[in-house]
């Protein structure tokens, strides 16, 4: 026999998915020791998950911010079934196909003006790792040497090492700070420490060759919903432009209409060099990523010597299904419906922002577009038992939030219903009078 199953494997007909699930899977973000246990969700709906025995969760949060547009979306479904009997993937480096071509025409249309190019790659961040490089080698192409990235504190832009790099959440990149590149952070700014923040920014760039800003336009996602003013970034923006340091917006979680429009960058008067986007691009159908720069940018990769060019790939780049499901998600976006959906969840949010942030258990609210954020006037740890006593209380009632430290915040998908933002609503309220 040329292939021998090993015994340790088999006979898993009797077990739960909960069993087999702990039997050789590693989970992400977990502490295998503390929390064995995996809750096995077999399929999902709009904005509804169901697990094993049929019970159903409404996802509060779209899977991480992807399913906008509803889970198993028909219409995405239909593009992508048709794109598969079609052209499956193809190398991208020498080749083309109209899937990629139409989906850059699209993007370009809904990005800032004076976003020109299209790069490629498979998630939040790998597209944050793209854009440092872009602005290291284009500091590299023009015969400077830059090697400073400046970012905000508390900022996150990913788990690979130029994002880990990049990001402030220092308690879990412990193990591999000896090998960051070189990151100088500046406080998010706000009416009170703004021209503090600016008297570091000039400090940082007087004192080391700062070649990019990388930063999550008005709200650091993992850093619990934290929102500041466009005003106050634009100046920040404005100083890095006079010096020459290449802007990268990480839209990663605020692409794609989150905050009311398609990119929170919209808000925002001085336009970024470089934006990273990932997440809701597919609509939690495929992992995809997209890098788009300005034309000065691209041209500073154009040479008769291959060396300038930007030697970067990964195996699935502009994957032809992944594609189609962007394409598909970008349509869905810009209609009527959506538009409306947002809308109709942003004045929903409001009321009961109204009823809520005067409540005893109640610190602050905050809320730009569709996400919405509480933080509760008891501290709790990241990742503590308190938190997860909270999480399954939400999950034992059938919703899917899942707090981030004292903070509990909603990012529904656009099709949520009335009927299920509202309950989402009164399980937090539960959740306050059980504080
Ligand atoms: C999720 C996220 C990332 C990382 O994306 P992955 O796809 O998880 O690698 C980066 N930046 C921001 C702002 C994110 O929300």
């Amino acid at each position: 026999m040329l292939f021998q199953p090993r015994l340790k494997s088999q006979n898993t007909t009797n077990m739960t998915l909960k069993e087999r699930d702990k039997k050789h899977l590693w989970h992400p973000l977990t502490q295998h020791k503390v929390h064995p246990e995996a809750l096995p969700i077999v399929k999902a709906k709009g904005a509804l998950l169901y697990d094993e025995d049929g019970k159903e969760y409404i996802d509060g949060i779209a899977s991480w911010y992807t399913a906008m547009y509803g889970h198993c979306n028909d219409y995405i479904i239909s593009k992508v079934r048709v794109q598969m009997q079609q052209l499956d993937q193809i190398v991208f480096a020498g080749f083309t196909h109209e899937p990629a071509i139409k989906l850059s025409e699209e993007l370009i249309k809904i990005l800032p003006d004076n976003q020109e190019k299209i790069f490629f790659s498979d998630n939040g961040s790998t597209a944050n790792e793209v854009g440092i490089k872009m602005a290291l080698q284009y500091h590299f192409n023009n015969g400077e040497k830059r090697n400073t990235i400046i970012a905000f504190e508390d900022g996150f832009h990913g788990d690979t090492f130029g994002a880990m790099s990049a990001s402030g959440l220092s308690v879990y990149n412990g193990p591999f700070e000896d090998f960051f590149i070189d990151v100088k952070r500046i406080p998010t700014p706000n009416s009170k420490n703004i021209e503090e923040v600016l008297k570091q920014l000039y400090s940082i760039i007087e004192n080391n060759k700062v070649a990019a800003f990388i930063y999550e336009p008005l709200v650091q996602g993992a850093n619990a919903m934290h929102m500041f003013e466009a005003q106050f970034l634009d100046q920040i923006l404005k100083t890095c432009k006079e010096n020459g340091i290449i802007t990268i917006a990480d839209e990663v979680m605020t692409g794609f209409g989150k905050t009311g429009r398609n990119f929170a960058s919209d808000y925002v008067e001085t336009k970024p060099d470089i934006i990273s986007m990932s997440k809701a691009l597919t609509a939690g159908f495929v992992p995809m990523a997209v890098t788009s720069c300005t034309q000065k940018i691209y041209e500073a990769f154009l040479d008769d010597s291959v060396g300038k060019a930007f030697f970067h790939a990964h195996t699935y780049s502009a994957n032809p299904i992944a594609c189609s499901a962007a394409l598909a998600a970008i349509e869905l976006l810009q209609n009527e419906e959506t538009q409306q959906s947002i809308q109709r969840i942003i004045s929903a949010h409001q009321d009961f922002n109204n009823t809520i942030k005067n409540h005893s258990k109640v610190k602050t609210t905050r809320q730009i577009g569709i996400i919405y954020a509480l933080d509760l006037n008891i501290e709790l740890d990241r990742y503590g038992k308190k938190r997860y006593e909270i999480f399954n209380h939400f999950i034992n009632e059938g919703v899917f939030l899942r707090p981030l430290g004292n903070t509990i915040y909603i990012q529904a998908p656009y099709v949520i219903t009335e009927k299920q933002l509202t309950k989402i609503y009164n399980v937090i309220l539960d959740v306050l009078d059980t504080l």
